[in-house]
């Protein structure tokens, strides 16, 4: 190939973003491993659809870098604050913890089953009672369990799943909390939302101010009965 016209091709990929290396005929750099895009990647046709092999490989990142693990720990660590702030202030200060990507980590079942939410593997999992703790929700556990603010997990677990999550939160080093909250399986709706807000509303009757509510979906902190809600990230699934 004529050298001007090399190099008018290697001027428009560059201008076009392709990376020179690669226009060069030269073997990639090891030094520089191959990323997935940024987060704004396009997805087809110029959509907003994000490619999902892309954002699968994104997550990965997120978790094996410490990232995920240290935004939730910024956020645990403001709902301490807010504890001590206020737990003096009230005759029955309450803390609330979702379970799943709040408390315990489903990571590893997700990271084999490459992100599918599969009933029959999944309910085999949580009945293994091997989900890992999260730690910054586990520092808020224990300053609060340690400050004698009462703790109350309500998950949408199944109450068929209890045993299997008492046992997994004792494992995971959650204890001393007041009490454990599943959803009944006579519970149809689609959203969780009724089932949790209903549950604060019937441990603030007893007396409990819910000072900090904590959960990875905003259906875990809608519906009120909180002084105050703390949203965790969780890019790998969305419950209503
Ligand atoms: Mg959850």
């Amino acid at each position: 190939m004529k050298k001007w016209l090399s190099a008018l091709l290697l001027m428009v990929a560059l201008a076009c973003g392709v990376d020179a290396q690669v226009i060069r005929g030269g073997m990639p750099d090891p030094s520089k491993p191959t990323r997935p895009p940024a987060v704004d990647y396009k997805g087809p046709a110029g959509s907003d659809i994000p490619n999902l092999d892309v954002v699968k490989k994104q997550i990965i990142a997120y978790h094996d870098s410490g990232k995920w693990d240290d935004d939730i720990s910024k956020i645990t660590d403001d709902a301490r604050r807010h504890l001590e702030a206020r737990r003096a202030a009230v005759s029955k200060p309450a803390l609330v913890l979702d379970i799943d990507e709040t408390a315990l980590s489903n990571w590893h079942y997700f990271n084999d089953h490459d992100f599918a939410v599969l009933p029959g593997p999944i309910t085999k999992w949580l009945s293994e009672s091997r989900d890992t703790q999260i730690a910054g929700t586990g520092n808020l556990f224990r300053f609060a369990v340690s400050k004698q603010v009462a703790v109350f997990f309500i998950t949408g677990r199944k109450e068929s799943l209890r045993a299997a999550t008492e046992k997994n939160l004792e494992n995971a080093g959650y204890n001393g909390y007041t009490a454990l909250h599943l959803e009944p399986e006579a519970y149809k709706d689609e959203s969780v939302i009724g089932f949790k807000s209903s549950t604060r509303r019937d441990i603030q009757a007893k007396g409990y101010t819910i000072l900090v509510n904590v959960g990875d979906q905003e259906s875990d902190l809608a519906g009120g009965y909180a002084e105050k809600t703390y949203k965790l990230p969780n890019p790998m699934y969305f419950l209503p």
